[in-house]
This record gives C-alpha cells, structure tokens and sequence, in this order.
C-alpha cells in the first residue's frame, strides 16, 4: 500500500484547516479552483477518501467511491460551464508527471482553446 501523508496539503482543505475557492462539494467529492491557474478555468477535483494517486484510489476506493467520484467530476464540468467549448482532464502521478500534491486529484483545465496536446 502505498503511504498517505495526513499533511498534504489536500487533506488539510479537506479537513477546512486551510480555505478554497470551493465551486462542487458532494459526499465523495470536492472541487476547487487551483492556487495558481494554468488556464482561465483550472478547477482541482479530490475525493474525500485518503488516496495518494489514481493507481491508489483505483486499486483501493469502493466502486460507489469510484463512480461518486467520477460523477463529481462531470457535475463540475457541466456546473462551470466547461462542456460546452471543450475542457482537458489531467491527473499526475509520481515523480514523472511532478506530482505536486499526494492526494489524488483532476485537473479540469477549459476557459480558452488548451493547444494541442
Ligand atoms: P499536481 O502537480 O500535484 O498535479 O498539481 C497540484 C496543483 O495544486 C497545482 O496546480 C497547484 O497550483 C495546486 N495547489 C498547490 N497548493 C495549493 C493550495 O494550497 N490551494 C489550492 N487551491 N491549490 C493548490
């Protein structure tokens, strides 16, 4: 298993030790606009549950948490209005993505044609 570090700083958002510019909030999810945007849209997507990294939250949340999860993401997309012109999903894993933060996150990235990938 891999470790989970309660201090990340992810989990303390979580815990509302520190504060977000929350937009979706629902059992198995929160979102919320990233510190330092990379696109006029750049909202950060984390389930409630202790998980390091997609490989984690895949091998160990419960289907429900999975599938909450996911439904979260797209209730941001369409509650942002990022359907409608196109948005890019990310999520980094481990040092060769420079994961930042070891709590599973998505990026969801809109606001402005992203390029080419
Ligand atoms: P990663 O590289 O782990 O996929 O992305 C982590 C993201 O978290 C980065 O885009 C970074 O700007 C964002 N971030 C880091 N610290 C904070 C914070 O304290 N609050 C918020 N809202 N975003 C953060």
């Amino acid at each position: 298993m891999i470790h989970y570090d309660p201090e990340n700083i992810f989990a303390k958002i979580l815990r509302s030790e520190i504060p977000c510019k929350k937009v979706y909030e629902d059992d198995y999810a929160l979102a919320f606009a990233d510190i330092f945007p990379k696109a006029p849209l750049h909202i950060l997507v984390i389930p409630k549950g202790a998980y390091t990294c997609f490989s984690d939250f895949s091998q160990r949340a419960s289907d429900p948490e999975i599938v909450g999860f996911f439904k979260a993401v797209e209730c941001v997309t369409q509650q942002t209005g990022a359907h409608k012109d196109g948005y890019r999903l990310i999520s980094n894993k481990g040092a060769n993505a420079h994961q930042e933060v070891p709590h599973f996150h998505v990026h969801v990235l809109g606001g402005k044609s992203l390029g080419g990938f």
